[in-house]
């Protein structure tokens, strides 16, 4: 095999999928418009690696000299972290736009997996041996894999008890060629990806009781299988303007609602069943490396936000003033708390327990807190900046017009006496790009998907919690207070 391109990829969506949006089944993903700006989003990612003045940072080798992606290479060392960072910058630069869900992101999940291959060992040889073939096929076939973790839970309460998981995905039948699921998960890019990891949700596994068992299962499943079934939410980008919107027109990554109507999935393709332990390993341990590729997200994003912010000051002649120059240093310093936790995650990263490099654990998931709590505010700061012609703009309609056109020209004309000019046009753009950054549908949406799409935050203070050594703060307060250890065990 060999790296695919755009037009392999999209031609591959052709493959019998069952796909539905707005209440109707569709046929041809690749170029329905609604899903057709990610579709092409994402044929330009695999294009990119073909062109030969991006090779070293967008693919690599293995040891059989196959070329992959730079994002598909099992990371052994800090310089395979730095390539990672380098790879996502690369892609998002080209695209002109952050998306998040696109494969390298999810990848990293599998990676957990592979960390745990002696516990798997013990549980059956066989999924060990899965979960080597899928890493390294995911490799080699240039697949666009992603992440089914959520079901939709019905009670939760019901949940608590460890005893019985309702309607959440489990098995139906073991047989000769596999296992048989039944359940739904919500999964974005579902629709124009090839398979998903699938993976038992959030629960205390640890707790849990044999009942439990048909729920702990992980596997492959392949996006166009026998019974499955992608009912997905609308697009927010289909029936608008691409001036007005140029955000949500090119880049709204579509969420699936994907339902498991008795898929057989072969037992090649399955990677735990039956363990609540392993269910209970991934999800302790399932964004190890993929809150790095997450977080590089919203660090390009925070990025759009001070350009957004400091452009509209430039253009009003806002940053001659003091405060709002404190104002775009807030940012900036929110900016770079996200950056620092980044950097230190790769140059601290620790080996992993199956002997690959992971990012510092502590920095990286306190890093993903830092970023995902501070951005609200980020955002609130830049719609501060550029004021409230963010929200009451006309559409660009308005400047086509010739019975309003002159009054457009007139009030959204800036920069006059400055002697740098900027036009009507330019500054409805930076304006439409803001309202579709901060206020527009899409822009809610993608503030909902940073907070939830890598498990709520109660999941992610419990990674930070979990990875945080905290031999060295209760040994200085021992000290510090002359405790004895037989007091302090009281
Ligand atoms: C835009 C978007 C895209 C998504 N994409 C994906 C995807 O690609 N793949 C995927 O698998 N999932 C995806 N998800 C789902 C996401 O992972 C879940 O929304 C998330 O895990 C929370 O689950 P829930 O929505 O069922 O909320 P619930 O589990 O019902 O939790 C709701 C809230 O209740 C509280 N709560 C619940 N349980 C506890 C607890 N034990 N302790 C403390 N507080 C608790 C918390 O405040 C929590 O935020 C996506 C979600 C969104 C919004």
């Amino acid at each position: 095999m060999a790296l695919m391109t755009g037009e392999e990829y999209k031609k591959s969506l052709n493959d019998g999928r069952e796909v539905y949006i707005d209440g109707e089944q569709i046929t041809n993903v690749a170029e329905h418009p609604s899903f057709k700006p990610i579709v092409d989003a994402k044929a330009r990612m695999y294009d990119l690696n073909h062109k030969p003045e991006l090779k070293d940072k967008m693919t690599t080798t293995l040891p059989d000299g196959e070329e992959i992606c730079r994002a598909y290479k099992l990371p052994t060392s800090k310089e395979d972290l730095e390539a990672i960072r380098t790879y996502v910058e690369t892609v998002l630069d080209d695209l002109g736009g952050v998306v998040y869900r696109m494969g390298d992101e999810t990848i990293g999940e599998m990676w957990s997996l592979y960390d745990a291959q002696d516990q798997l060992n013990d549980v059956d040889p066989r999924f060990a041996r899965n979960i080597e073939y899928h890493v390294d096929r995911v490799a080699r076939e240039d697949l666009f894999h992603v992440s089914a973790n959520t079901d939709p839970k019905g009670d939760r309460s019901k949940l608590f008890g460890g005893k019985d998981g309702g309607k959440l995905l489990h098995v139906v039948e073991e047989n000769d060629e596999g296992i048989v699921v039944r359940g739904a998960k919500f999964e974005t890019a579902a629709a124009y990806a090839h398979q998903a990891f699938v993976k038992p949700t959030i629960l205390d596994w640890q707790a849990s009781e044999e009942s439990m068992a048909p729920f702990a299962c992980g596997f492959i499943c392949d996006m166009g299988a026998p019974g499955l079934k992608h009912i997905c939410r609308s697009s927010f980008g289909v029936d608008k303007n691409e001036t007005d919107y140029p955000i949500s027109t090119n880049f709204d990554e579509i969420d699936t609602l994907l339902v498991f109507d008795d898929v057989l999935i072969p037992w090649d393709n399955v990677l735990f069943h039956r363990s609540r332990e392993s269910a209970g390993y991934i999800r302790n341990t399932l964004h190890r490396y993929s809150a790095f590729n997450y977080t590089l997200r919203i660090l390009r994003r925070a990025d759009y936000l001070i350009g957004t912010a400091l452009l509209n000051a430039e253009q009003t002649g806002l940053t001659k003033i003091q405060p709002v120059k404190e104002k775009l240093s807030e940012l900036i310093t929110y900016r770079e708390g996200i950056n620092a936790h980044l950097t230190a995650a790769v140059s601290n990263a620790e080996e992993s327990p199956g002997g690959l490099m992971m990012p510092n654990q502590s920095l990286l998931y306190t890093g993903r807190i830092y970023a995902i709590q501070n951005f609200p505010a980020m955002q609130h700061l830049t719609r501060e900046l550029v004021g409230g012609q963010l929200a009451i703009t006309p559409d660009s309609a308005a400047l086509l017009n010739p019975d309003t056109k002159e009054y457009i020209d007139k009030y959204y004309t800036v920069g006059e006496d400055a002697g740098e000019v900027w036009t009507p046009e330019e500054r409805a753009k930076l304006l439409y790009f803001a309202r579709d950054l901060l206020n527009s549908s899409y822009a809610g949406h993608r503030t909902t998907f940073e907070l939830f799409a890598q498990s709520p935050p109660f999941a992610q203070h419990m990674a930070a919690y979990n990875s945080f050594d905290m031999e060295k703060q209760r040994e200085l307060v021992r000290k510090g207070a002359n405790l004895s250890s037989k007091e302090y065990a009281k």
